[in-house]
């Protein structure tokens, strides 16, 4: 029977990459029947993760970490989401944070941040985006003035995941006195330095709590800079076209377990003379779904293999992102179908994992802004942003 595990190999990944997808996998199996919101499995899985190395998965080994690729990335998040408990802990930490100090930061920083991250003892949450500029992200308020030593800080930040959970935040702010452009900054203990209030999510059990920050002369050392003064919105895309990838290896993942659970179900759910999988009209929708998170995963696979190659990967991580949300909101509407009255029972645990794989499709980065990359960049169509 069908169980969205990683039993065969036809992209080719090499033994240590499927062991690492197999042991995602059945670590996060351990969780499924949890709901996201139970904050014992939460902090009982992060020690899994950590006691099984996958903290420092991506960090490189002069660092402490087992310097695997983002492609080895995608296979776990998409293997623990198979199993209906995605690694969500490792995205924040690992794609955006990780990558942008690796690829912008200094050597001196990278040897401060990485071997603490790599250990486990230290998680980043991410400071973008702000009520009124929505998706026009450059269009930030919060700005960023030289004082001394020191950079100072004001503005407002909105929708921050994980600030309650985190040691430290990559802030994005606009910085005046430098070409007027974005500047990264690390700010430590965010959650006690900045004032805030919890965003509260209509009716979503969500594995992090989000927040609305008040920085007001928040003042953050030179030496906390990330990269190049007022050139920080292309180190940012070092961070989020590996967000996009992990996300699509995410939902394809959420795909796969919705899936596996309908097939599972229909196999055992009699109501008429047959159980109801025999009914093309079950069948069909699931198969459809089978064979759009193939695609999906292909698309995934083949642009977390272009990133490892060194380069943004941009429009590959945006086709990926935008198909393997669409397939995986289908595939879990269709569980949700195949369970009739059921699928809407706590028992099944099938509701927040139809509420996240939905949320996928408008954050981060939504399937509109997506779509605007892919016109552009692919299409050569005016920028319409
Ligand atoms: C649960 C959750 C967690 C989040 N976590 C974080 C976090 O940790 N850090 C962080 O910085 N942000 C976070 N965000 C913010 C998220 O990235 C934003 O919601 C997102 O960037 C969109 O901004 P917005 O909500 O203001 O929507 P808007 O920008 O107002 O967009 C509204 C709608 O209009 C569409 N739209 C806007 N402009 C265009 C255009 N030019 N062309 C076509 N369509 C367009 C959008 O696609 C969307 O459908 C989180 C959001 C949520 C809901």
């Amino acid at each position: 029977m069908y169980t969205g595990e990683l039993d065969k190999n036809p992209h080719g990944f090499s033994d240590e990459q499927v062991a690492f997808g197999q042991l995602a996998y059945r670590l996060s199996k351990k969780y499924e029947r949890c709901s996201f919101s139970d904050q014992d499995a939460l902090d009982a899985y992060w020690r899994d993760l950590v006691d099984n190395g996958f903290a420092g998965i991506y960090i490189p080994e002069q660092f402490g970490g087992l310097g695997q690729d983002m492609l080895t990335m995608c296979i776990v998040t998409e293997q623990s989401s198979a199993a209906g408990w995605p690694a969500q802990k490792l995205v924040l930490t690992q794609a955006i944070f990780s990558t942008i100090l690796l690829r912008n930061g200094t050597e001196e920083q990278q040897k401060f941040w990485l071997p603490p991250i790599a250990r486990g003892d230290l998680k980043f949450c991410f400071g973008l985006t702000e009520a009124e500029a929505g998706s026009n992200a450059p269009r930030m308020r919060t700005t960023a003035r030289r004082k001394g030593d020191n950079w100072v800080l004001n503005g407002q930040k909105t929708y921050i995941s994980g600030v309650d959970d985190s040691h430290a935040i990559l802030l994005a702010a606009r910085t005046p006195e430098a070409n007027d452009g974005i500047t990264l900054f690390i700010v430590e203990n965010p959650f006690e330095r900045i004032p805030n209030q919890r965003v509260q999510l209509s009716g979503m059990r969500m594995y992090e709590r989000q927040f609305t920050l008040y920085i007001e002369d928040l003042e953050v050392p030179a030496e906390n800079v990330v990269g190049i003064p007022g050139k920080g919105m292309r180190a940012l895309f070092d961070g989020l076209n590996p967000e996009r990838l992990l996300v699509a290896g995410q939902s394809v993942g959420l795909g796969r377990w919705g899936v596996a659970k309908a097939a599972a179900y229909a196999l055992q759910r009699k109501v008429f003379d047959d159980v109801i999988g025999t009914f093309q009209a079950v069948q069909h929708p699931l198969a459809e779904s089978y064979a759009q998170l193939e695609a999906a995963w292909a698309l995934t696979v083949s642009a977390a293999r272009e990133f490892d190659k060194g380069g943004q990967a941009g429009e590959e991580s945006n086709i990926a992102k935008f198909v393997a949300t669409d397939a995986a909101f289908a595939a879990m509407d269709r569980c949700l179908q195949t369970h009739g009255g059921s699928g809407f029972t706590d028992e099944t645990v099938i509701l927040d994992r139809y509420l996240i794989t939905r949320l996928l499709k408008s954050a981060p980065v939504s399937r509109e802004m997506a779509l605007n990359h892919i016109a552009q960049n692919a299409l050569g169509l005016p920028r319409s942003y």
